[in-house]
C-alpha cells in the first residue's frame, strides 16, 4: 500500500490564499480561528490520518469484518484506532456546543475529512454517517431526543446508521414497507429488513443509533407516506444509563468488491422500540438532511481516494526503471529511466493531479458554503442553501467518478503490477467503485440536478446563486487572458443551462448525465484559472509553477471533454428510445 502524507501544502495554499479563509471567518464572527490554529489542526489531523488510520487500510481490506453469534467484529486495530479519534475529539468537530461539540467551521473540518478517506475510506465510513445523524436529530429531533442522544453521537461514544434501503426499494423509496406501530408511552414498534446497513453493527461502541424509514398505519402511499424513527441497538434507561437491548438483530453480512474493513449488514427490526424524529410522514424531508450531508462526504471519499491513487502512482512513477526516454538519457548510470520521463504515463499523472487539486478546491469551496449557511446572517445563509443545493449532486455525481478514473489510471501506471494485491493499487479502485453508487447512485445524482436543481426550481435561484458566486470568483482573477478565458466557460455554461432547462421531461433525462459532466468540467475550468492566478503571487515557487503547469494541461486536454457533453445534452433523446425489445440482444 502506498504510504500516504496528507497533501498539507495544497491546502493551506487554498484555505489561506486563494479562498482566505481569515476574512471569510472575520465576516461570519469567527476570527478565533486564525492561520496558526487552522494550520495547527490540519498538521494534528494528518498524523493521525497518516500514522493511525492508513497503516490500517490493507489488513483491512485483508481482513475483512465477521458475523460471529449475532456480533460484528471490524478488522484488527479499527477499534483502537477508533477510541483514540474519539478521544482526542476529531468526532466532536461540528457538532453543537449545546451538546459538547466544537462547532468547528466545516471549512477547517472537510480537509481533516478527506486525510481521513484517503488514509483508510473503510475505517471512516462510520463516522462518517454518524456525523450525519448529528445533523437530522439536531435539526428534527424533539428536546428530550436531542438530551438523551446527542451528546452521546457527538463525542462519539455511540454511533448512527442511516437504515433506508430494503430489497424492493432502493432508488425508489416510495417502495418500502418498513412499519412503525404507535405504542402507548409514545413510543413506536418497527418492524421489518433492511439491507446494505453500513456500520449496522460494530465492536466499537456499547450502542448504536439506527435512523430508520418505517411507514405509520395511516400512511399515505408513496414517498409523503414515510416517517423517520431513531432506534437505538441498546435501550437508554430514564437515568442515562444502559437497559436491555432493543429487538433488533444483524441477518447478515454482505460479502463486498470494496471497502471491506467497513461491515454493510442485513439488519432485522422485529417490534423494536423507536422514536419519531420529526413529523409524521414527515420522514423523507428529515432524512434528507441527513442524505444530503452523506452525499458531500461521499463526493468528498472520491476526492480522497483520487489522493491516494496519484500518490502511489507518483512515486513509483518516479521509482520504476522501464526504456529510455523519448527526448533522451535521463539517468545514464542506469540501464533504463523512471517511466515518469515518459509522455504517456505524464499524460495519466497529470490526469490524476488536475482532478485531484481541482475537486479539492471544489470540495472547499463548497465547505465555505457550509460555513456561510451555518454562521452567516439571514440573507447569505438563503444564497448558500441553494448553491450547496446545486453543487451536491455534482460533488458528489463528479467527484466520485473521478475518484474511479483516477484509481483507475493509478494501476495503469503501476502496469501489470497495479493489479497485484500486494501493491494496494487495485484496493484504490474496489474502495472507489461503491462511491458511485451509495447515497443515491450517480445516475440519480444527475436527475436531482437536471431536475430539482434546475428544471423544477421554478425561481430559478439556485443556477443564479451558484453563478454569481463562480462569477465573483472571476471577478477576482487578475491576469486579464485568463479573467477573459474563465468569463467565456461561465457564460457558456450559464446560458447552457437555461436553454437545457427547458426541453421535455425525456430529453431531459436523456441529458441528465452529460449535464453533470458538462457543468463540473465548466466549473473546474473557472476554478483552475482562479487557482492559478492566485497561485502566480505564491513564494512557494515549486507550487507557483505547478500550478501554473497544471492549470495549462487542465485548459488543453481536459477541459475539451465538456464540449462532448454539451453536444450530447443538447441532443434529444430520440437515439436513447429508438432500440426496443430484442433489438437490444437478438436472441
Ligand atoms: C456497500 C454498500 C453500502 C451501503 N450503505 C447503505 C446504508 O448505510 N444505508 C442505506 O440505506 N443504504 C445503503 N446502501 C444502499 C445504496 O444506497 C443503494 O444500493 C443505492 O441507493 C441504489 O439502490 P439499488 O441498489 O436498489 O439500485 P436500483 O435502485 O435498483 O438501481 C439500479 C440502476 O437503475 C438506475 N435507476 C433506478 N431508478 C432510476 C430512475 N428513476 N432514473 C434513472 N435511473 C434509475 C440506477 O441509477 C442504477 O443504475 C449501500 C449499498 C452498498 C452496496
Amino acid at each position: 500500500m502506498p504510504n500516504y502524507k496528507a497533501p498539507v501544502t495544497d491546502m493551506q495554499f487554498l484555505l489561506h490564499d486563494w479562498l482566505k479563509t481569515q476574512d471569510h471567518y472575520q465576516r461570519l464572527g469567527l476570527s478565533d480561528y486564525d492561520a496558526d490554529l487552522v494550520n495547527e489542526i490540519l498538521s494534528q489531523g494528518s498524523k493521525f490520518a497518516e500514522e493511525v488510520l492508513s497503516p490500517l487500510n490493507r489488513e483491512g481490506d485483508e481482513q475483512s469484518c465477521k458475523l460471529e453469534d449475532g456480533k460484528v467484529t471490524t478488522p484488527n486495530g479499527f477499534a483502537s484506532a477508533y477510541h483514540e479519534y474519539i478521544a482526542n475529539g476529531w468526532n466532536a468537530m461540528l457538532g453543537t456546543a449545546d451538546y459538547d461539540g466544537q462547532d468547528l467551521p466545516n471549512s477547517i473540518a472537510v480537509p481533516i475529512q478527506e486525510m481521513l478517506n484517503s488514509a483508510n475510506v473503510s475505517w471512516r465510513l462510520i463516522s462518517m454517517l454518524t456525523e450525519s445523524a448529528v445533523l437530522a436529530v439536531t435539526k428534527h429531533g424533539d428536546q428530550a431526543l436531542k438530551d438523551t442522544y446527542l451528546a452521546k453521537l457527538i463525542s462519539g461514544e455511540w454511533t448512527g446508521t442511516m437504515c433506508l434501503t430494503e430489497p424492493q426499494a432502493g432508488t425508489d423509496l416510495s417502495l418500502l414497507s418498513t412499519k412503525a406501530e404507535p405504542l402507548d408511552d409514545g413510543s413506536y414498534a418497527i418492524t421489518g429488513s433492511k439491507i446494505f446497513i453500513s456500520g449496522g453493527d460494530q465492536d466499537w461502541t456499547d450502542n448504536i443509533l439506527h435512523l430508520v424509514l418505517a411507514r405509520l398505519p395511516d400512511a399515505p402511499a408513496g414517498v409523503k407516506g414515510i416517517s423517520l424513527f431513531l432506534v437505538p441497538k441498546i435501550m437508554v434507561e430514564e437515568n442515562g444509563q444502559l437497559g436491555a437491548p432493543n429487538t433488533l438483530s444483524v441477518g447478515s453480512l454482505e460479502k463486498k468488491m470494496g471497502i471491506k474493513g467497513c461491515p454493510t449488514c442485513v439488519m432485522n427490526f422485529d417490534s423494536a422500540k423507536g422514536w419519531l424524529v420529526g413529523g409524521p410522514h414527515q420522514g423523507l424531508a428529515c432524512m434528507f438532511t441527513m442524505m444530503n450531508d452523506a452525499r458531500f462526504q461521499v463526493g468528498l471519499q472520491g476526492l480522497s481516494i483520487s489522493e491516494a491513487a496519484f500518490q502511489g502512482a507518483l512515486e513509483y512513477a518516479r521509482d520504476r526503471l522501464q526504456s529510455r526516454a523519448p527526448q533522451g538519457v535521463q539517468e545514464p548510470s542506469s540501464k533504463a529511466d523512471p517511466i515518469i520521463h515518459q509522455p504517456d504515463v505524464r499524460r495519466m499523472l497529470l490526469t490524476q493531479k488536475a482532478l485531484t487539486e481541482g475537486s479539492r478546491a471544489l470540495s472547499l469551496i463548497y465547505a465555505q458554503q457550509m460555513d456561510i449557511e451555518r454562521f452567516g446572517d439571514e440573507a447569505s445563509k438563503a444564497k448558500a442553501e441553494n448553491i450547496i443545493a446545486f453543487l451536491t449532486p455534482i460533488v458528489k455525481g463528479f467527484m466520485t467518478d473521478m475518484g474511479t478514473e483516477v484509481s483507475n489510471l493509478g494501476v495503469q501506471v503501476y502496469g501489470g503490477h497495479g493489479y497485484i494485491r500486494e501493491w494496494g493499487m487495485e484496493q484504490l479502485i474496489r474502495d472507489a467503485r461503491i462511491t458511485q453508487l451509495y447515497e443515491g447512485t450517480n445516475g440519480i445524482q444527475a436527475l436531482d440536478l437536471i431536475s430539482r436543481k434546475l428544471a423544477r426550481d421554478k425561481t430559478g435561484t439556485m443556477l443564479t446563486d451558484t453563478y454569481e458566486l463562480f462569477a465573483e470568483k472571476v471577478s477576482q482573477i487578475g491576469h486579464a487572458d485568463a479573467k477573459a478565458q474563465a468569463e467565456a466557460i461561465l457564460q457558456e455554461w450559464h446560458q447552457t443551462a437555461l436553454q437545457v432547462k427547458t426541453v421535455s421531461p425525456v430529453d431531459l433525462a436523456g441529458a441528465a448525465y452529460d449535464f453533470m459532466h458538462y457543468s463540473a468540467y465548466s466549473l473546474l475550468g473557472v476554478i483552475w484559472l482562479s487557482m492559478s492566478d492566485t497561485a502566480t503571487q505564491s513564494e512557494n515557487t515549486v507550487l507557483k509553477q505547478g500550478k501554473a503547469n497544471t492549470c495549462a494541461f487542465f485548459l488543453k486536454r481536459l477541459l475539451p471533454r465538456k464540449d462532448a457533453y454539451k453536444t450530447n445534452l443538447l441532443n434529444s433523446a430520440e437515439d436513447l428510445m429508438a432500440v426496443e425489445g430484442s433489438e437490444f440482444d437478438y436472441i
